[in-house]
């Protein structure tokens, strides 16, 4: 019984769908950047596995690399996405502050190797004018 529980629940098509509602695909924000890098008629690599913190876009030539951090784990000072849960805040903000710090060395190794990083935060996707400004800043920098 248990059995034929368990497949009933695995092939389940409310499950998959709700499922596959929680996090459509094309949305998430590593997907919205790449669009918008390929609007802008840039050619990139997608993840730097080798690289310190595995960059979400790399540009190999130019040696530049760019992250997109969540607000809410790599904690976007100031943002309102950055919530703390209420419960066993003390463990959450170990938990974040590992993020955090892992974040800054992973700058810091990168950097260290001649690798100019630039971070896109998640909520910053939302305002389209202002990211691509700053994505073609970056990449036309020296
Ligand atoms: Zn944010």
């Amino acid at each position: 019984v248990a059995k034929s529980r368990r497949n009933e629940y695995v092939t389940d098509p409310t499950t998959s769908r709700r499922m596959s509602a929680v996090r459509p695909i094309d949305t998430t924000p590593e997907k919205r950047l790449r669009r918008i890098l390929t609007d802008m008629g840039t050619r990139y690599r997608l993840h730097g596995y080798r690289l310190p913190g595995r960059p979400d876009v790399v540009f190999p030539g130019r040696k530049k690399v760019i992250f997109v951090h969540g607000c809410y784990w790599h904690r976007h000072h100031g943002c309102s996405r950055a919530t703390t849960p209420v419960r066993n805040r003390s463990l959450w903000n170990q938990k974040f502050e590992a993020t955090v710090l892992r974040d800054r060395r992973n700058a810091e190794l990168l950097e260290g190797s001649g690798w100019h990083s630039l971070v896109i935060w998640e909520c910053q996707l939302d305002a389209l004018d202002d990211v691509r400004a700053r994505l073609a800043a970056f990449l036309a920098e020296e």
